[in-house]
Formats: structure tokens, sequence, C-alpha cells
């Protein structure tokens, strides 16, 4: 079974978000499995600057955008190929600049995914399966199902479309369809028209054989209309074709058993030198009161992310007694705010306003609540990387966090983090409280910790479910 994973970014080469982590460690596990795997995935300056010994392939395709056709030129490294048009690709950021996204983004990434097609091509490698991933690569399976169906060597190449974020859908002017080179008979409500405009996205959902999101509760938010984007009747339509596979997390990088990023290492099973942690962390924000439970929060400052729900509870966070860190970077309201916090409160607010991913290490060890707000989430790594550092996440019931996330019950007295369900600092401060009763226990909420540090969120598990999903479309029942 050959697989073709075609994607805008992926770990080591190029990151801006979770796709790159699951399209890495997807080409990676599957290799692994000896299952062969080409990963495509355009070639940034960013890839050049990393990649110093990127191979030359020999291999060149030509592939028409709009009126004319461009020129590319394929590069590898171990099972990664890289399209190479310095034109569309040898720019300082991948999508755009903080002014906006490149005016260019629709050429650009039908460019990529008809040379995706291409590339496989000329590599000889035909695939019997492309995952397709993210808007950027949405039209590739459309372009399977129209302007290659009568072509002999994607005769048997069934496609898989993965959404990870739909909220992200790559929207151009409706006068952008002859870039595509589609046929204008795709431009409607039941192929890539939106609302008059040309909707990348839809042609995933419209053309692959199988459609997966990165959780199993996500894949059912999104055909809701509180969580679809104006896309949920016609998910619908495809309701049957649509699955959640929720990802994983490289515990290589991630484990407080060998990180070398933390002060003292520690395990679900000898758990002291977390408390070595946490007191660096005290230190590191200067916080007043080292007896206090650590609440953090590292990630995109975004309304996703229930910023607004977080700023607004701030107070009465710390009227429980909390010291609070902020770890992330974004929209400048959400960074304002937080900075006035942290100067209105310094002493038991710390914030950091940046990306700083040696400051995560710490904050993820030395916490003991980890904060994750969000308004929709659809897999969402923090938790996951908190769950496994022994930091309890309190966090929406939504998406991949309700996947991954087991509510704790004092009845039962298990479970591995706190859960709410309104988006409201009223229902944030209910869980907390519910934790705080906990944190008061030391002997209870060592249980909980431990029970957090041992969930398996390893890559492996998902990476068979992807891969029985290929069998399934092969027909390879097992
Ligand atoms: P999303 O992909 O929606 O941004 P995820 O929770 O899936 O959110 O993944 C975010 C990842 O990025 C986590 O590993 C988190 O630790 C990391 N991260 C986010 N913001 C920062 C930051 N400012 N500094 C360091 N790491 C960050």
């Amino acid at each position: 079974m050959n697989i073709l994973i075609a994607t805008p970014e992926a770990v080591p080469y190029a990151k801006t978000g979770g796709l790159a982590d699951v399209a890495g460690a997807l080409a990676k596990e599957l290799s692994g499995l000896r299952i062969p795997v080409r990963l495509v995935m355009p070639f940034y300056r960013e890839v050049m600057d990393k990649l110093k010994g990127a191979e030359d392939l020999g291999r060149s395709i030509h592939v028409p955008v709009g009126g004319k056709t461009y020129t590319g030129r394929l590069y590898g490294h171990e099972s990664a190929v890289f399209i190479r048009c310095d034109g569309f690709f040898d720019r300082p950021e991948l999508y755009g600049t903080p002014e906006g996204d490149y005016p260019d983004n629709a050429e650009r990434y039908v460019f990529f995914s008809r040379g995706v097609l291409e590339a496989a091509r000329a590599l000889r490698f035909r695939p019997d399966v492309i995952h397709a991933h993210d808007w950027q690569s949405a039209l590739i399976p459309l372009y399977i199902k129209t302007l290659y169906r009568n072509d002999e060597y994607f005769k048997a190449t069934k496609t898989v479309f993965t959404i990870h974020n739909l909220g992200y859908q790559g929207l151009f002017p409706g006068e952008s369809l002859p870039v595509t080179g589609l046929p204008p008979d795709v431009f409607n409500p039941e192929g890539i028209e939106f609302y008059g405009m040309l909707n990348f996205l839809k042609g995933g959902i419209a053309g692959a054989d199988a459609i997966t999101t990165v959780s199993p509760t996500y894949a059912k938010e999104i055909l809701t209309p509180g969580q679809g984007f104006g896309l949920e009747g016609f998910l619908a339509k495809r309701a049957r074709a649509l699955s959640g596979i929720i990802n994983g997390i490289d515990y290589a990088l991630w484990d407080p058993v060998r990180d070398p990023h933390i002060p003292e290492n520690y395990s679900a099973k000898d758990p002291a030198g977390k408390n070595a942690c946490k007191k660096a962390l005290l230190r590191r924000c200067s916080f007043v009161n080292p007896a206090a439970p650590v609440a953090a929060f590292v990630g995109r400052l975004s309304a996703q992310k229930g910023l607004e729900i977080l700023v607004s509870a701030a107070g009465d966070m710390l009227k429980e007694g909390l010291n609070l860190v902020f770890l992330g970077k974004g929209d400048e309201s959400y960074q304002g705010a937080i900075k006035k916090l942290a100067l209105a409160h310094g002493g038991s607010i710390y914030a950091h306003i940046g990306f700083d991913e040696e400051f995560s290490h710490l904050i993820y060890a030395g916490s003991d609540l980890f904060l994750m707000p969000s308004l929709y989430e659809p897999c969402g790594l923090g938790q996951m990387i908190a769950l496994r550092c022994g930091s309890l996440p309190l966090a929406r019931k939504t998406g991949g966090l309700a996947d991954s996330i087991v509510n704790y019950t004092p009845l039962s007295g298990r479970g591995t983090g706190f859960l709410f369900d309104e988006p409201s600092a009223y229902s944030l401060m209910g869980a907390l409280r519910t934790a705080l009763c906990v944190y008061a226990d030391k002997k209870r909420w060592g249980k909980v910790v431990g029970a957090a540090m041992r969930a398996d969120f390893s890559w492996r598990k998902s990476v068979k479910k992807y891969v029985e999903l290929y069998g399934g479309l092969l027909g390879e029942f097992k």
C-alpha cells in the first residue's frame, strides 16, 4: 500500500500549527511500519534554511496555473519530497505576513496541489491512497475526481482528506476559478462555491473518498450550526464518509522522565522532581505565595482559545489564591489585556508575550493546573502535554479536550482533569473550585495526577486507525 501524504507543512521541516505535527508523525510512523510513504510539501525558504543537504531528485514538473505553466523541481530528504518553485515558496513566511495573507495564495496552492500529482508521476510513486491535509491541499481529491478522472496513472488511487481546523477554509473571489483549472460546473453549492466565493476546503469535502478530522467529538461538532462555520449542511451530506481520529503527541519530546529542558526529571511512579520544577517556575515568575497552586496558559492568543473567558475570570481566580502564568502571542487586544493583568498583579500573575518553547517545558512541568477554556478545539496538544507532565487540565468540554480528558468526579475520586460546559467565566470558576477542593487533599490530588500522567496519547495508536482507514478504502479488511 503506497501512501502519499500531501501537506502544506510538516515537522521537522516547517511548522505553524498542529497540522505539521500530525503530518510529520504520520510519515514517520508509517515508515516505521514499513509502509511505502512519501510526504510531499512545498520547498519553503524555511525548509531551504534548515535542510542544506536536501537532495535534488533530478526531476522537474510542469504545472498549469490559470493561463500559465510553472516549473517545479523536486528535492528529497528521507521520505519527504519538496516541490521547489522559488517564485511561490521562497518567502519569509508560509502563508502570509502580519499584514495579511499572500495575495497569490490561490495560485500557490493550486500549483502545489496539481504539483503533488505530477510529482507522484515524475517519481514513479503510484499512490494507492493520497492523504491530503487542510485547504492548501484540499483540491487534490477533487482533481482526482475531475481533471485526472481518466488518467490511467491514478485510476486506482483513493483519497483521504483531513480537516485540522474548519475555521480556515481557503476562501478566494469567485473570479479565481480559472486559476484552479477545474471545469466551471464545479462552481456551484454542491461543489466549491460558497456564497459566491471559491472555497478550497469544500473541494476536499466533495471529492475525498474518506474525510477525517482530528477528534471524534470534533467530527460531530462540525455538523452543527454552532461549529460548522457555514459548512455543516455540506458536511452532513458526507457524514457517512466522515470520522474523527485523535492526534497523538511525540513522547520523545514531551515526557518529564527524560526532558532535558526541566530542572529535574520525574515520572508517575517517582513524581518528586515535579516539586523542583514548580520551585523553579515560582522563582522565574517571582510569585510571592509559593504555597498557592500555579495555573498556566500556553497557547495562541486568539478568541478560539477562550481568552475572553480567561481574562474576565482572572480576578476571581486570584481571589481563590491562585498564581497565574501566561505564555502566548497573538491578537494585539489579548496581548494588551494580559500584560495589563500582569502589571496590576505582579507577584501572582506572570505573563510572557512571545513564542518560547523552552519556557513552555518549564511551565508544563512546574504548574499544577493547565487552562484551556477553548471555544472550540479540534484536538489540542497542550492538554495532552499537560497530562503527561502532571499539570491537570481545567478545560472546556469540547472537541479533542472532551475526548482526551476524563472529568474528575468527587464520588469516584477518578479523573484526569476538570471539565466545564458553558463558555463562561462562571462555569470555569465552578470547575476551578472542584479542582481546588481536590488540591487541598494531597493524597487525592496525587492520585489524579498519577492517572493523568499514565494516560497514553502516543502516535502509534492514532496511526493504527489511519492505516485501518486506508485499508478499508482499498478493500483490505483485517
Ligand atoms: P493550536 O494548534 O490550535 O495552536 P494546540 O494545542 O493543538 O493548539 O497546539 C499548540 C502547541 O503550540 C502546543 O504544543 C503549545 O505548547 C505550543 N505553543 C503555543 N503557543 C506557544 C508559545 N507562545 N510558546 C511556546 N509554545 C507554544
